[in-house]
């Protein structure tokens, strides 16, 4: 299908794991895109990546939780590659603990990175996809929205996304603007490595056993995420919008 419009998209938190596979493979499409991280030096690596197979991306530094960067990193992004009309809120962080251990500041902060930092990146970039009239926003959800011992925050957080998801596409489907959900089981990822160092598990026998429970007898490849967001955001999936996919190699979390 021929794409007509603006082919500029932001990935935050793209320096590394789920959200750098799905900038590479969004620059393999034919996007210039927008490398959002913490550190500006660290999304230099992705970039690199990119132009190094011939690709166009820009690194740009910002803490999505953070009004004020948010605001002048898409500001930039318009300006360096063009008005930016895909939108990946990948960004996150882990804070487990039980609850009767939970800290304010473990809660708060990943509500903060998840739920604001998505509400503020949105509401950021929304004007530039009404402005052409087409725009693709993903949201990073995961099957810990089911319910994860050890996760009330983060669960929370990723449970409001899929809330979050349906009400945008209500809002923008007439602007031409689709919004979906993306719920990945397990990846294998710096989030997910840590949460094995954390337990104290070796990372091999960690991921073998998390395998051994998934339909298609494998761990998740950031790859398996980046394919679904490519699908996501062509020009044909313009009528599936408000939708949450478990991309978790079976049926069930
Ligand atoms: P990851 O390897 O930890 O990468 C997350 C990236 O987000 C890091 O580069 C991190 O930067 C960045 N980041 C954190 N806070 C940020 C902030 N405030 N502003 C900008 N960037 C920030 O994680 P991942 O496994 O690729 O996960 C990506 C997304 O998928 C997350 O939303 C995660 O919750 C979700 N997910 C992952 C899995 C899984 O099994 N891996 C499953 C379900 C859902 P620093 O390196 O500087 O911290």
């Amino acid at each position: 299908m021929t794409q007509t419009t603006a082919r500029v998209a932001i990935v935050t938190g793209a320096a590394r794991g789920i959200g750098a596979a799905t900038a590479q493979r969004l620059a393999r499409d034919g996007f210039a895109v927008a490398v959002i991280d913490l550190e500006e030096s660290a999304a230099k690596a992705t970039v690199r990546a990119i132009e190094d197979e011939g690709g166009r991306a820009l690194a740009v530094g910002a803490d999505v939780s953070d009004a004020a960067q948010v605001d002048a990193a898409v500001t930039r992004v318009a300006e360096e590659l063009g008005p930016p009309t895909v939108l990946i809120n990948n960004a996150g962080i882990t804070r487990d603990n039980l609850i009767f251990k939970m800290a304010e500041q473990d809660w708060d902060m990943v509500m903060g990175v998840h739920l604001r930092g998505s509400f503020l990146m949105t509401r950021a970039v929304q004007k530039y996809m009404v402005e052409q009239r087409f725009g693709r926003i993903v949201n990073l959800s995961s099957t810990s929205a089911l319910g994860n011992r050890g996760q009330a925050n983060y669960s929370t957080a990723k449970a409001g996304l899929q809330g979050f998801t349906k009400t945008l596409a209500i809002e923008l489907g007439k602007f031409g603007v689709t919004v979906n959900c993306i719920a990945p089981g397990f990846i294998v990822s710096d989030m997910t490595r840590a949460t094995a160092e954390r337990i104290g598990e070796d990372w091999d026998t960690y991921v073998a056993a998390r395998a051994a429970q998934i339909p298609v007898a494998r761990a998740g490849q950031p790859e398996d995420i980046a394919n679904t967001v490519s699908f996501f955001v062509s020009e044909g999936a313009g009528f599936v919008s408000g939708q949450v996919i478990y991309v978790a190699g079976g049926p069930k979390a």
